[in-house]
């Protein structure tokens, strides 16, 4: 099947049209017109979550018995061979429709929620989860989804689809980290790179490894990513790319990018067995706040000191990320472009 028959409305929306409407549209008719998406959306309201306070910032723990499809995915490359895509048009579920963005995305809604407006984005061609060449396209989707925050997981960072690139965006509101960030920048930030166009902020206290970039401007942030992703991808020489998750949303006219950098895919308890086992494999969501246990043995079990051990075995080790903070200090390219800013 063409992409082109999976479209709810014929145009394309750029980065610049009113793509919120379209999107609570598209909600609209696939709840009306989706036996899965409306049983789905509805369980939401019965959802189990509890919350665990921190030293002025807090993790929920959401029970979602559906998530397990991504939590316990196989994203190895025979596993990945052997099924069909997902995220191809050919292969969506009759039921569902779409929106073209920017003639190269689909926005679509995601069946399997954890957000009360939960979307996935593929990449109208297949081609691997990689974000360096489509970075931009996430600033893009921040600034056309006003009600949003974009998110994209690494191929070995939570992604169930590693082959076929694609992000995924949330209602604002949802996730802590957006209501504890201004707190969590003054209190939790070890270190700032101000500039004129923008700045950065290195965060290590706040049980997983946080760099922030707050900016209005595109091109400054597209460079500064650059910069800690080249370097991310120095430590990790034997990686497609260096393993991480990113949140990205737009506030005050500002774009606010918070990057999680990471050396683990799934933590040991994932592999444990037994007793001893939580099936958590943590992606952007869990980074942003909210834990998904997609059993409910693991929802009444895990404790505080378990997210406390489950972050710092998939975080960037400290070593590393302090040495990150001293190479963007140091960064002739970023200092120059800084300095070209500012005059
Ligand atoms: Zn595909």
């Amino acid at each position: 099947m063409e992409f082109q028959e999976k479209l709810l409305f014929n145009n394309n929306f750029e980065t610049k049209s009113n793509v919120d409407e379209a999107v609570h549209q598209l909600l609209l008719h696939q709840l009306e017109n989706w036996e899965l998406a409306k049983k789905n959306y509805t369980g939401l309201n019965s959802i189990l979550e509890r919350s665990f306070k921190y030293d002025g910032f807090e993790i929920k723990v959401q029970f979602n018995p559906e998530r397990i499809r991504s939590s316990a995915a196989k994203v190895d490359q025979k596993s990945i061979s052997e099924r069909k895509c997902f995220l191809c048009s050919a292969h969506l579920p009759i039921e569902q429709k779409g929106l073209l963005y920017n003639n190269r995305f689909l926005i679509l809604v995601n069946p399997f929620p954890i957000f009360s407006r939960h979307l996935t984005i593929p990449a109208l061609q297949h081609r691997p989860q990689q974000i360096e060449s489509d970075f931009i396209s996430m600033l893009d989707l921040a600034e056309s989804l006003n009600d949003y925050a974009i998110f994209y997981n690494g191929p070995k960072c939570g992604a169930s689809a590693p082959d076929h690139f694609h992000f995924q965006a949330g209602n604002k509101g949802f996730l802590p980290i957006e209501s504890e960030f201004k707190r969590i920048q003054s209190n939790k930030t070890n270190h700032t790179l101000k500039s004129k166009n923008g700045q950065i902020c290195f965060i290590n206290d706040y049980l997983r490894k946080l760099i922030t970039i707050e900016s209005a401007d595109k091109v400054y942030i597209s460079e500064t990513f650059n910069s800690i992703y080249n370097t991310l991808k120095g430590f990790f020489p034997q990686e497609d790319e260096p393993l991480l998750n990113i949140l990205a949303y737009k506030e005050n006219e500002k774009f606010i990018i918070q990057i999680f950098p990471r050396q683990k895919h799934r933590p040991d308890q994932f592999y444990a067995e037994g007793e001893k086992q939580l099936l958590i494999s943590p992606a952007s969501v869990d980074f942003g706040g909210v834990f998904i246990t997609p059993r409910k043995e693991d929802f009444d079990k895990i404790t505080a000191n378990d997210i406390t051990d489950i972050f710092n075995q998939v975080s960037l080790d400290t070593n590393r990320f302090a040495e990150l903070e001293q190479n963007m200090q140091s960064l002739k390219d970023f200092n120059n472009y800084n300095k070209k800013s500012i005059i």
